[in-house]
């Protein structure tokens, strides 16, 4: 029998998940703001998503609890998309996925390397630090480019997430 449209009569914890961030897109919605992008036009470039689905995916994450809407701008007003607590939660949700990519979907090259700030440490599977033994919560985290990396020159947001740098620190593009 085919899957419905959701899975809400389901109990299982991974089902109820997935109804949160199950849909194409929306791991990488959120992928992109621990990476720090925050604003629509942000997601729009870096992504390469439709605009319809974009916002589509960026209503339902705000309506899961999992990012925030804020005004940065009242006039004309803008708004910008920030991870809540629920949203930082996911973190070692996408670390060990992508580990997961890594070491079991042929060719797939580390895009990003994932250290411990404090220590320079790789990360573990699930977000940890093997040196220091401890959890390291996404802002203690430092992003830097990985062998996989074919960045876009003329892509402001991936020029902006070229040089090494902390999860969640806003990205800054000039845009207007
Ligand atoms: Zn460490």
């Amino acid at each position: 029998m085919a899957l419905g449209k959701d899975y809400s009569t389901q109990q299982c914890s991974i089902a109820r998940a997935l109804e949160v961030v199950g849909e194409r897109w929306t791991l990488l919605v959120v992928r992109d703001a621990f990476y720090g992008v925050r604003r629509y036009n942000d997601f729009l470039t870096h992504l390469g998503v439709p605009r319809a689905v974009l916002a589509t995916r960026l209503k339902s994450l705000e309506g899961a609890g999992v990012l925030e809407r804020r005004r940065y701008q009242q006039s004309p007003p803008r708004d910008e998309y920030v991870l809540t607590e629920r949203g930082l939660a996911l973190w070692p949700v996408l670390r060990s996925l992508g580990l997961w990519g890594r070491e079991h979907i042929e060719g797939v090259l580390p895009m990003r390397v994932f250290t411990h700030a404090a220590c320079g440490t790789e990360l573990g599977s699930y977000g940890e630090c093997p040196a220091c033994g401890t959890a390291v919560p996404p802002h203690d985290v430092e992003m830097l480019p990985g062998r996989g990396l074919d960045p876009d020159p003329d892509n402001p947001v991936s020029r902006a997430l070229l040089a090494p740098r902390r999860l969640l620190l806003p990205v800054e593009t000039d845009r207007v």
